[in-house]
C-alpha cells in the first residue's frame, strides 16, 4: 500500500472483511463498519464507539472517510433546492431537490462534467473531469435528504440519476451507489424509487439487462429520428434509434420494467406534428411512457422555449395514439436548477 491513505469506502464488504482478517479481527467487525460508514454515515472513525479504540486507531493509520460539503444552498420560488456539492479533492458537482406534494426528489450527478456535449445541456459544455466515486453519489442523496427534511420536513421518496454526467459511463460506481441507497445496510430505500437516465449507450443498456438491475430506467430521447437526434446527442452518431430499441426491448423483457422516454420539447425543433407522429411510432417498437420536459434556455440562446399551446397539442396528439405522457413543467428555472441548466454557473471552480 502506497503512504497515501485511501478512502475506506471505496472498499467493497469482501476487501473490508479481507483487511480486518489480514489484522486478526473477527469477520463481524467489518460488518459493524459498514453500518457506521453506510447507514449511520459516521464521518470520523472516533465516532464509532463499539470498536476497540486500538482498532479505531490502526484504521485511522491507513484509511480516511472522505467527506463532501454543501458550501452553497439556493431554494428557487418554486421550492427546488439546488447544492452545490463540494467534493474531497476541491471539484464541485451539483445536487437538486425537487419538492411536489407527493414526492421529494433528489436529482443528483455521476460524473464532474460530462463528455457527451449535447447541444442543449450546460453540463455539456464542460468537459468530463472525472467520475464520481459511490461514496460521492451517495452522500449526494444524503445531503438532498437533509435539505428535505430542513426545507420541508418531509422524507426523500426518489432518486433521479439526471444531473451532471452520463451514469451509465460512470457504470460501476454508479450500480455500487444504487446497492448503498438499497440496501438495509445503507438508506434501504426501493430500488424502483430510483430512475436512471441515459442519453443512450447500447452496449450498457444490455449490461444492465444482463445485470436485472430493479430500478428504472429512462432515455433521454428528445427527437425520434436519427438525423435529427444526432444534431443535438452526437452520441446518436454511434448509438442509432435502432439499436437503440433492440436493447431497450431486451431491457423490457429481462427485467419487466418499462421505459420512460424523456423528450425535451424544443421551439420549432421537435415540436410540430411530424415530430409527434415519429415518436409515437417509435413508442410502438418500445412500449414506454413519455415525458415531455419544458426547455429552458442556458447562456447561449441556441434553443427556445416551445410555445405552450404547440406543447398541449404535441401531448394530446400522443395522448390519442395511446402512449402514456406527462408534461413536466421545468422547476427552479430561477436558481438554474432545472434540466439541462447544471453547472453552467461551476465551471471556475472545476479549472
Ligand atoms: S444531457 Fe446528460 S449526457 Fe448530455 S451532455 Fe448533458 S449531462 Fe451529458
Amino acid at each position: 500500500m502506497s503512504n497515501e491513505k485511501k478512502n475506506l469506502r471505496s472498499l467493497s464488504s469482501e476487501q473490508i472483511e479481507a483487511f480486518f482478517s489480514s489484522i486478526s479481527q473477527p469477520k463481524f467487525r467489518a460488518r459493524q463498519i459498514e453500518q457506521w460508514l453506510w447507514q449511520k454515515q459516521a464521518k470520523s472513525f472516533e465516532d464509532m464507539t463499539n470498536l476497540p479504540l486500538e482498532l479505531r486507531s490502526t484504521l485511522e493509520e491507513s484509511f480516511v472517510i472522505n467527506q463532501l460539503t454543501v458550501p452553497e444552498e439556493q431554494v428557487s420560488s418554486d421550492g427546488t433546492v439546488k447544492c452545490a456539492i463540494r467534493l474531497h479533492d476541491g471539484m464541485v458537482v451539483e445536487a437538486v431537490l425537487i419538492p411536489a406534494d407527493d414526492r421529494m426528489t433528489a436529482c443528483i450527478s455521476s460524473q464532474v462534467g460530462c463528455s457527451l456535449s449535447c447541444a442543449f445541456c450546460a453540463t455539456g459544455k464542460l468537459k468530463r473531469m472525472r467520475n464520481l466515486e459511490p461514496d460521492e453519489i451517495f452522500d449526494q442523496v444524503v445531503a438532498i435528504k437533509e435539505a428535505a427534511h430542513k426545507y420541508f420536513n418531509k422524507p426523500l421518496t426518489n432518486i433521479v440519476y439526471m444531473g451532471m454526467g452520463e451514469p451509465l459511463l460512470n457504470y460501476k460506481n454508479v450500480l455500487t451507489s444504487i446497492y448503498r441507497i438499497t440496501n438495509d445496510m445503507g438508506l434501504g430505500m426501493a430500488a424502483r424509487r430510483i430512475t436512471v437516465s441515459t442519453a443512450g449507450i447500447e452496449k450498457m443498456i444490455l449490461r444492465l439487462a444482463e445485470d436485472k438491475v430493479k430500478f428504472r430506467l429512462a432515455l433521454s430521447l428528445h427527437a425520434a429520428n436519427d438525423e435529427k437526434r444526432s444534431k443535438i446527442m452526437p452520441i446518436n452518431e454511434q448509438n442509432s434509434l435502432e439499436s437503440l430499441a433492440k436493447a431497450l426491448n431486451h431491457f423490457e423483457d429481462v427485467t419487466k420494467n418499462r421505459v420512460t422516454f424523456e423528450y425535451i420539447i424544443f421551439k420549432d425543433f421537435n415540436d410540430k406534428l411530424e415530430d409527434a407522429q415519429e415518436l409515437v411510432a417509435f413508442c410502438k417498437k418500445v412500449p414506454a411512457r413519455v415525458n415531455i420536459i419544458e426547455y429552458n434556455s442556458i447562456d447561449d440562446q441556441r434553443f427556445e422555449q416551445a410555445d405552450p399551446k404547440k406543447v398541449n397539442a404535441f401531448a394530446a396528439y400522443l395522448e390519442r395514439a395511446g402512449v402514456v405522457v406527462s408534461i413536466r413543467r421545468s422547476r427552479g428555472k430561477d436558481i438554474d436548477a432545472a434540466c439541462g441548466q447544471l453547472a453552467n454557473k461551476n465551471q471556475a471552480a472545476n479549472a
